[in-house]
Formats: C-alpha cells, structure tokens, sequence
C-alpha cells in the first residue's frame, strides 16, 4: 500500500481531494487493494477556485523507485503539517505521485522513463495544439508512462511554483536542479542543499522541469539523497516544508554550474573505481571508455565536480553530469589579480 492511501484517510475530507485509478472501490474498514484504490493526486489549503492567488505543485515518484516524496508527504500529513500551515491561506498546494504503477512496483519505470518524455513538440498546453499530440504516439495506449505524460503537463501548466522529488541510485549529498532562469536559480538557493546546479536541466531533453520553463514556471528538481537511505526522507521533508511554508531556514551551500553530461554508449566502462557523488577530478584524468569514443577524461582546464554519477549504467543515460563551482571561479580570479598586483 503507498502512504498516498494512508494519507487520504488520515486527511480531514473539506481540505483534500483525491484522484483514483479507474477500478472496483475498497471496503470501507477492509484492506486498500493498492490496484483498485491508489491515490494519487492530494490538494491542500485553499480549494476555492476564485480565492486562490498562488498554486505550487509537487511531484513525488516521478521515478518509481523514489519514493523518499511521497513518505515524506505522508509523514508531514500525519504530522498535521499540511492543514496547520495552509489553513486560512490563499495557496493551494497540490501533490501528485507521478508513476502510480512505477511507485507500486519499485521500479524506475515501467516501460519508458517518465522524465524524458515531456517533449514541447508533442504535449498540449492552453491555446497550442502540437502537429502531432501524444495521444497519436503508436505507444500511447502500449507504454505506460506515455499514457501519464500529457495529465502531468497539464498540472504544471495550472501551478505557478513546481518542485518535483527524487532521489539518487549512488550516494550523494542533497542537491537541487533549478530551472535555467534566473528565478527559479534564487528560489533553489534558498532551500537547505549541499549543491544548487544551474544550468543542468538544458542537458537532459524531456524532464518535467525543462517542460515548466518552456511554460515560464519557477520549477526545481530536488535529489534528496540515495533511494535506500532513510535520511532522504528527512530532506525531502524539509524541501516540502520550505516549499509549503515560504520559511527560509538555511540556504544552500554551494553553487554550481553544470555545462555538459557525459552519455552512456556502446561498451561503456570505467578505468578506475567508480566516481563518487561531488568527487573532485583533475584536467585529463580518464574516468571511463566505451567502444565510440574511447577514453573519456576531464577536459576542464580546472577540474570539475562529477554530478549524479549513476550506479547502474543504462545506455543512452548519462554516466555522469560535469560541474564547475561558480564562487571558485570568482575566488581564483581575485587570486590572478592579487598575483598580477
Ligand atoms: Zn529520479
């Protein structure tokens, strides 16, 4: 059973709503069948349309296996944080368990990966009719994940603040992807993460946030930490809190920006042991090969940070993101200056 059921009940019924997959309803007192009744879409504080002056938008479980958002939801329901902040609000908060059947199976997804599939040129949005919707796509009824991505859209296209909650497959710090416009880059540095990384979202086509800045949204994925690691709940607990609240505890630590991904092709292994999250690597040092490209090292005449790199190498993922500190940047240019003085 997910939490996203426990938490319907445990929610009074004026403040939340739910949305359930078509099928037989449960017995009232009797075990929730997970198929038949899951939950998967909870709106807090303000439900009157005509009063709302802010909607925020959460995702949780856009990749199955990441559930650290919706047990922090649940865990932040049964708390009373939800209708404790938001009562007497004009904000509506709406949270939304992404891939329903990914969550249920534990899986990342079922049949395509659901953050790649957001492509502007085949969702609908208000007033813009795509030559060929996603509907005409020969996998739409076939592929799963295909079937939810327009819904998603939609709710995006609705809010005007979105974070959407993952965690990662190695162990890492606590990091946030902002969309890459300046408002959405100040947003995430006023959320308690090791890392804000600008710029990241452009290299990978088909996220959820890349389809929010197509629509000028202030968006921001969050990594809370690695899948197993019961400390991700607490993170995204946090970033649901200062997202609901518009309280800033502490700001993030460092800032930096990521340029380029490094793809997994033919014959990809590496050279040396494995990078770990936030590793620092020198100029030219080889991390990898693969069958295409051969040697893959660090072309960074500074060095640069690896980002999320995976542990489970699937082809045609990224490896690995590249990126640079902005504030070292700075810090090395005051220390040329003070040389050259
Ligand atoms: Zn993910």
């Amino acid at each position: 059973m997910t939490l996203l059921d426990e938490a319907i009940r445990n929610s009074t019924g004026s403040s939340s709503s739910s949305e359930e997959t078509p099928g037989e309803s449960s017995e009232e007192d009797g075990p929730i069948d997970l198929l038949s009744t899951v939950v998967t879409k909870l709106c807090f504080g303000c439900v009157d349309e005509s009063r709302v002056t802010k909607k925020k938008l959460i995702t949780v479980c856009m990749h199955g296996d990441e559930t650290c958002g919706m047990k922090a939801t649940n865990e932040l329901i049964k708390e009373g944080f939800f209708l404790k902040e938001l009562q007497n609000t004009t904000t509506r908060v709406t949270i939304v368990v992404a891939n329903p059947r990914g969550a249920e199976a534990n899986k990342r997804f079922i049949d395509v990966n659901l953050n790649r599939i957001f492509h502007e040129d085949r969702l609908r949005r208000k007033g813009v009719e795509p030559p060929s919707p996603i509907e005409n796509d020969p996998l739409f009824t076939t592929a799963y994940e295909v079937g939810l991505v327009q819904k998603l859209a939609n709710e995006i296209e609705e809010c005007d603040e979105y974070i959407d909650i993952h965690s990662t497959s190695a162990g890492s710090l606590p990091f946030a992807l902002p969309a890459a416009d300046p408002e959405s880059e100040k947003l995430a540095t006023s959320f308690a993460v090791d890392f804000v990384i600008q710029k990241l979202v452009k290299s990978v086509q088909g996220t959820s946030i890349g389809w929010a800045q197509i629509l000028k949204k202030k968006a921001i994925c969050f990594e809370c930490g690695q899948h197993t690691d019961v400390k991700t709940i607490e993170v995204a607990k946090r970033v649901i809190k200062r997202f609901v609240t518009d309280r800033i505890e502490e700001t993030a630590k460092n800032v930096l920006q990521c340029e380029s991904n490094q793809v997994i092709r033919k014959g990809f292994h590496f050279v040396r042991t494995p990078p770990v999250a936030f590793e620092r690597v020198s100029c030219n040092e080889v991390l990898a090969e693969d069958d295409e490209v051969g040697k893959i090292k660090c072309t960074a005449s500074a060095g640069a940070y690896i980002i999320m790199p995976t542990a489970n190498p699937i082809l045609g993922e990224e490896a690995w993101f590249w990126g640079e500190v902005l504030e070292m940047k700075k810090e090395e240019k005051v220390e040329k200056v003070e040389k050259e003085m």
